[in-house]
């Protein structure tokens, strides 16, 4: 059994090596100026290592692009200036600088006619794998460790509490404050909330998404169709890599396909998904519904039912540990807001971290002080997004949902 804790001093550790996990070294860096670059925060200053049940860096084949609305003012309190300066390499189209005129267009997919635009000043479009490779630089990642059983103690109350994680190979890592940042189902939070209460609710939509590249005419007709606006979420047909910007029959295409199904069930069989597939591509618009179905027949479509958890406070092991990101308000992605609430998460607790670190605040109250900010936010963000989901999918209501209303902005600035 090996034990990663071999330092002294408050060590952190975080489960879960997804888009969340740069903040709390960062913060301490742009606030204490001591450490020049990530690897030396994480050492000096706020000790963290992350552990991630894959076994390398983008081990899953699943990739999306993700858009950052509102959350560029904390993504750049976690980024210190060499990751700022290399953010461009991980969007889905370098080329292009944000700018405060830009807006995605909503069009209506059996007629190509536009609906609305909905303004996104200066979104950041990041491309989820490279963005996780960037995040990564520097940091102490242990790869192949999934969590499988977390057991916190509490010696008295001047001390540190100590929470020690036990993973599946068998070895096992003791920090002061753990951080669930695994995801939609993640097991930190069923461990601080029991199963019941930390499960996953289903909603009535599927999605299914697919990679492909555009035969050239049918590429060029398309880029045509959306102005330009080829990394918007328009129709969801998103770019999501340009390897050559003078050849489209190069691009690669991401397009997200939502539609309505009740019950619980996944959809799972690879024939089924695929008619559910042409059949939805059918209804569409040229030349969108020749670019959907140009998808060919031995292609991956990934496909799952959308779900959500209300965010509900838990019960924090006296400030030992905590939840971010999608572990601490899984929702539903048509409007853009899981990565810009987790960023927020992150800056927020890197805030909080080092006020106990620093400052000397004890950990239980900047816990809870984080906590419940997160909890006020997430419990909105996730009941708005998957409102606005449900909304989306009925022509009767699809005017008044969050999204046509507010667009990407947060409800509560
Ligand atoms: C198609 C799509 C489009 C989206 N578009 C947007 C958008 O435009 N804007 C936006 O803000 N959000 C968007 N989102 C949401 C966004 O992707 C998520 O909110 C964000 O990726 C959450 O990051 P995370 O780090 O919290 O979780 P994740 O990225 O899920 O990372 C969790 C990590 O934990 C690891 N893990 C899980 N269990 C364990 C375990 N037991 N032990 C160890 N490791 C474990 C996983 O392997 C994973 O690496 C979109 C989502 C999708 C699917």
């Amino acid at each position: 059994m090996a034990d990663s804790n071999s330092e002294t001093g408050f060590h952190v550790l975080v489960i879960g090596a997804g888009e969340w996990l740069r903040g709390t070294a960062n913060s301490a860096k742009t606030q204490d100026g001591i450490a020049q670059n990530a690897a030396t925060i994480l050492t000096y200053s706020i000790k963290c290592t992350v552990f991630e049940r894959e076994s390398y860096l983008n081990q899953r084949s699943r990739d999306w692009s993700f858009g950052i609305y509102w959350a560029q003012g904390p993504l750049w309190e976690c980024l210190p200036e060499p990751f700022r300066a290399k953010l461009n390499t991980a969007t889905v189209n370098p080329s292009r600088t944000p700018s405060p005129e830009d807006f995605i267009r909503m069009l209506n997919g059996e007629t190509a006619e536009e609906l609305i635009r909905v303004p996104t000043p200066n979104v950041i479009r990041l491309k989820r794998s490279s963005f996780r490779a960037l995040l990564a630089e520097g940091l102490d990642v242990q790869y192949g460790k999934k969590l499988s059983v977390i057991f916190s103690q509490f010696p008295n109350d001047k001390d540190e509490p100590t929470v020690t994680a036990t993973f599946e190979d068998g070895s096992n890592a003791t920090g002061n404050l753990l951080v669930g940042a695994d995801g939609a189902k993640s097991k930190v939070r069923e461990y601080l909330l029991g199963s019941e209460k930390a499960a996953l609710q289903p909603l009535p939509i599927i999605g299914c998404h697919a990679t492909l590249t555009l035969p050239a005419d049918i590429a060029r007709k398309v880029i045509a169709e959306l102005h330009g606006q080829v990394d918007t979420l328009t129709s969801g047909d998103k770019v999501h890599d340009i390897p050559d910007h003078k050849r489209p029959e190069t691009w690669e295409w991401r397009p997200t396909m939502t539609f309505w199904r009740e019950g619980s069930d996944q959809l799972t069989n690879a024939a089924e998904i695929r008619k559910a597939w042409n059949e939805n591509s059918e209804k569409m618009a040229e030349p969108f519904r020749s670019a959907l179905l140009s998808l060919p027949d031995d292609a991956v479509i990934w496909c799952e039912r959308l779900s959500q958890w209300p965010t509900i406070g838990w019960d924090n092991k006296q400030g030992s540990v905590t939840l971010a990101g999608d572990a601490a308000h899984p929702m539903t992605y048509h409007r853009g807001q899981g990565l810009n609430n987790a960023v927020h998460d992150a800056a927020y607790l890197g805030r909080a971290l080092n006020d106990h670190c620093e400052n000397g605040k004890p950990l239980t109250d900047v816990v809870a002080a984080y906590e419940a900010e997160v909890v006020e936010r997430g419990n909105e963000a996730v009941l708005s997004s998957g409102g606005n989901s449900v909304m989306l999918h009925d022509w009767e209501q699809l005017m008044n949902s969050p999204l046509f209303q507010h667009g990407a902005a947060p409800l509560r600035q």
